[in-house]
């Protein structure tokens, strides 16, 4: 049916000249209603469970999840403070790490590794994250990035002589960022000159988590210029390299204890051997590692986002004014219920995009709208800061240091308009 209008504007061809051809019918056309991914379909020889709530573990996720959160409580916990305020993280904190297999989650038991999934990587660092972001982001790095790479893409001999360490004694960290090239890192300029069977790296990273306690760094170098990004490629260097400076780690608002150092390379030299995975496919396994990271940070924010919940909760049932328990003001119930339900549907997301990695099935837009959603959520939940009112405001609590360290959920990893882009991107694919 159509109006007068309409026909007037069809006929003039007015309304053909300016709107797009979909607008042309009410017809449903075959590209929409592509906004999901394909379902897919029960695959009953693993005996998947259908209809499984997503907030459904396994033993082994349910294990893992209830040792880690008695380890953060006794270990972690009474260091927090004190972390904080020197912005170093505590030796006896990192070789708990080591000591309760929370640095090689994934990693196979044959390199010594705990042999669990992604999954349960994930739960690990929201634990963690409950009680300290910065110990939460150290695992996460291990786990997510560094292990993970070199478990993809090195070779035996690789894998034998650095995950082992890796999931033992030695701190990973991941070397992307500089000066000059955050947001768009392909635009790296840090070089790596072939001479012989060895490379010669020169040049300098910026912002590299866990560089003060690391011992190897995945270092992201250019050998050919004149190849753009497809030159990018990813060194294993070892700390005592020659030519590797770890500077002084930066002042920072949030999860201060996690050192965040700048790192110059001059004439590093570098054997062959140490390149990981193929020359030239740097940029493919930053990406790679990055889109899988997202749903270890978006967990470290809802991790810490929680953690602030639970502190906060009882407070306000405890604390009394005008002669009743601050919860039972109508007021500060709804806010209670809104924070509380936009953590549930943060977690949801969260969980379903690391089924999704699980299962192999597509996931990059997902993990960045987890990401994307998870670090909004933390920045809501800890800004409550005045449930508590002026001690919410002291570090006398650890409400204004979960408000800190919420911050940097919008800038790591893809800061959140980077996030944006990505969904944006597959949606005007889907469409
Ligand atoms: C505490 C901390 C730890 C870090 N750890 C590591 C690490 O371990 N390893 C590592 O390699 N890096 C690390 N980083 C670097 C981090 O990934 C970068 O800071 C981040 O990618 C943003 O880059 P930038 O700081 O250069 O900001 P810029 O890229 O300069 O961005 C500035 C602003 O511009 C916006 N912007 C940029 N491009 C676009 C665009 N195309 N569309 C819309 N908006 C845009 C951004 O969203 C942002 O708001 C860390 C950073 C911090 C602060």
């Amino acid at each position: 049916m159509q109006g007068p209008a309409v026909r007037l504007l069809r006929s003039s061809g007015l309304l053909r000249r300016n709107f797009p051809a979909c607008l042309s019918s009410w017809k449903i056309l075959p590209h929409v209603l592509k906004s999901s991914q394909p379902e897919a379909l029960l695959d009953v020889r693993n005996n998947a469970r259908p209809f499984a709530p997503l907030q459904t573990f396994t033993d082994e996720e349910l294990m893992i999840k209830s040792a880690v959160k008695k380890f953060a409580q006794k270990e972690i916990a009474p260091l927090v403070s004190t972390m904080d305020e020197n912005s170093k993280m505590e030796e006896s904190v990192i070789q708990g790490l080591f000591q309760q297999g929370l640095m090689g989650v994934e990693v196979d038991t044959k390199y010594g590794g705990t042999g669990l999934s992604f999954f349960s990587c994930i739960l690990v660092i929201e634990e963690l994250a409950k009680v300290d972001a910065s110990v939460a982001l150290l695992c996460d790095i291990q786990n997510t990035v560094v292990n993970k790479l070199i478990k993809k893409q090195g070779t035996e001999e690789q894998k034998a002589t650095y995950l082992p360490k890796l999931v033992t004694e030695k701190v990973g960290s991941f070397c992307l960022s500089e000066t000059g090239a955050g947001s768009d890192p392909f635009s790296l300029k840090t070089r790596a000159d072939k001479k012989g069977n060895y490379y010669v790296i020169n040049g300098s990273k910026m912002w590299i988590s866990n560089a003060a306690y690391a011992g190897l760094f995945l270092v992201f170098a250019n050998v050919d210029y004149t190849r753009g990004y497809r030159g990018i490629t990813c060194f294993l260097v070892d700390r005592d390299t020659e030519g590797l400076g770890v500077g002084r780690a930066e002042n920072k608002l949030g999860i201060r204890a996690s050192a965040t150092c700048p790192l110059t390379f001059e004439n590093v030299k570098v054997p062959e051997t140490n390149i990981l995975g193929q020359i030239g496919h740097g940029y493919k396994y930053a990406i790679g590692s990055l889109n899988e990271g997202r749903i270890g940070i978006a967990a470290q924010m809802l991790g810490l986002a929680q953690g602030c919940f639970d502190y906060t909760i009882p407070y306000i049932k405890e604390r009394i004014q005008f002669g009743q328990r601050i919860f039972d003001f109508q007021g500060l119930q709804h806010q209670v219920a809104h924070v509380a339900t936009q953590l549930e549907a943060t977690r949801l997301l969260i969980y379903n995009a690391a089924r999704l990695v699980e299962a192999g099935r597509p996931f990059i837009k997902e993990a960045s709208m987890a990401k994307y959603y998870a670090a909004e959520i933390a920045g809501l939940t800890t800004s409550k800061i005045e449930w508590m009112g002026g001690v919410g405001y002291t570090k006398d609590y650890p409400v204004e240091k979960y408000f800190r360290d919420a911050k940097i959920g919008t800038i790591y990893e893809g800061t959140s308009n980077i996030q944006l882009n990505t969904i944006a991107k597959y949606i005007d694919q889907e469409y």
